[in-house]
């Protein structure tokens, strides 16, 4: 039987700590709940949009606030939206002093003939949308220390150090050693990848996908991987990648590390296995396993017959799915 309405939502594939985990889903139960009521009454695309700008003003996710922090302690965020009716898209990378980057994806989506924005005119048209917002406000506590930690780590590792607890003095500290600190990231590229997994810190990104009826909507919004190099830009505003949509196929949000996520398109390829294939995990299970490598990421998607699965190959991956109303949340789905 086609379903009607069906609304998934995701917290981010990752190896999550136990506390974080818990608050994450108790938020994304309120918020599937107050995004599915959207969904019933409105279209697609606003129930998406809701649903990320609410994960987005969450401090327990990585998006808007409560965004990791790149190398030198600046939140640069990403987020991309895409209809399958129209197969419009837009999307917006590496802005800063933005918490509703979904929103700005939406207007570079209506408001300009581009699909993809960063720099100048994202910024530009960030501040004619109201979107900007001071940077204090993006930053929480819990991301602040987690970034400490991991270039207090890296310092220790290149033999640099201490870092001074006034917020000025240690910027200007990173600043002149900004091309060292560049220079053994890139190097120890597996160090930077265990400092990571040591904050129990490799996601927190979200995602949305959105049926009604036969039209889907899928979008994404983060600030990227910890201790990223300033002007990283992951798979989320990638087309194809990060997120995807098209009514004949179906629509995909996908997230974990962007690097994986992109040399495979992940998003695109989920979208169109799940349109050829009769049963949905299985078709999902066997796109992961095709790759090599295989990506160290989650899913969540649903087909043209409104038919949904959450997967992925991380440890968790909180999510909720509403089908016809009915709520289900958990931190694990099918592992592939
Ligand atoms: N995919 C995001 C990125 O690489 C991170 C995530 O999904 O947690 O920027």
């Amino acid at each position: 039987m086609r379903n009607s309405n069906v609304l998934l939502i995701h917290g981010g594939a990752g190896t999550w700590d136990r506390r974080a985990l818990k608050k994450a889903l108790r938020s994304l139960e309120m918020i599937a709940e107050k995004s599915y009521q959207v969904l019933e009454k409105h279209t697609p695309l606003k129930a998406v949009l809701y649903a990320l700008s609410l994960l987005e003003d969450d401090p327990n996710f990585n998006a808007g606030r409560g965004s990791n922090l790149n190398l030198f302690g600046e939140i640069e965020v990403d987020a991309s939206i895409m209809v399958g009716e129209t197969k419009n898209a837009g999307a917006v990378a590496s802005v800063k002093k933005v918490k509703f980057a979904s929103h700005l994806a939406h207007k570079v989506m209506e408001n300009t003939p581009h699909i993809l924005l960063t720099g100048w005119t994202a910024n530009f048209l960030a501040k004619k949308e109201g979107l900007v917002v001071d940077e204090k406000e993006l930053v929480t506590e819990r991301r602040y220390r987690l970034w400490r930690k991991g270039i207090e780590y890296i310092l220790g590792e290149m033999g640099e150090g201490p870092l001074s607890d006034d917020q000025k003095r240690m910027r200007d500290y990173l600043k002149t050693k900004m091309k060292k600190i560049i220079d053994f990231v890139t190097k120890n590229e597996e160090v930077v990848k265990m400092i990571r997994n040591k904050l129990s810190d490799s996601g927190n990104t979200v995602g949305v996908v959105a049926y009604k009826d036969g039209k889907i909507v899928a979008g994404a919004s983060t600030g990227g991987i910890l201790l990223k190099l300033p002007g990283r830009i992951g798979d989320t505003p990638i087309i194809g990648s990060g997120t995807y949509a098209d009514d004949s196929l179906g629509g995909v949000s996908a997230t974990g590390f962007g690097e994986s996520i992109m040399v495979s398109n992940l998003s695109l390829r989920i979208a169109i296995s799940i349109s050829l294939e009769k049963d949905i995990r299985d078709s999902v299970a066997k796109t992961f396993n095709s790759l090599d490598p295989k990506p160290e990421a989650g899913v969540i998607a649903i087909n043209k017959l409104g038919e949904s699965v959450i997967a992925h190959t991380t440890k968790n991956l909180p999510a909720a799915r509403v089908i016809n109303g009915e709520v289900e949340i958990k931190d694990s789905w099918l592992k592939v």
